[in-house]
């Protein structure tokens, strides 16, 4: 993936994580604090150990937050877009819908007709 495309796909996730936190009605200054996340591990830590923070958050936003927080590191370490499972690239539609994807659409299928098959 080109830098141009990983600048793109990392303010579009920083995007998404902000308005989640807005939804969790976080306050101003704990937006901050996240954009301020990214770029430094310190104040990522920091972040991390902030228990008023991390309990405003409801379970499904802090989730679908995590998850952006490692789509944002698979950027850094050039593996977004990747399929984890086959290796395959992932198309650029299915990471506009689903920036947190880990897998193509094609494996993605097929786990959830096991799943189902399985009946989980
Ligand atoms: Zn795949």
């Amino acid at each position: 993936m080109d830098e141009k495309k990983k600048q793109y796909f990392k303010e579009f996730l920083s995007e998404k994580a902000n308005a989640l936190l807005k939804q969790a009605g976080a306050t101003v200054t704990d937006m901050t604090g996240f954009n301020a996340m990214f770029p430094d591990p310190a104040d990522r830590a920091m972040l991390e150990t902030d228990r008023n923070f991390e309990l405003r958050l409801r379970g499904r936003e802090h989730k679908l937050i995590k998850k952006i927080r490692k789509a944002l590191e698979r950027i850094e370490n050039d593996t977004f877009g990747i399929c984890e499972n086959c290796g395959g690239k992932i198309s650029k539609k299915r990471l506009m819908a689903r920036p947190v994807t880990t897998q193509c659409i094609e494996c993605k299928t097929k786990e959830e007709l096991l799943e189902k098959s399985l009946g989980l």
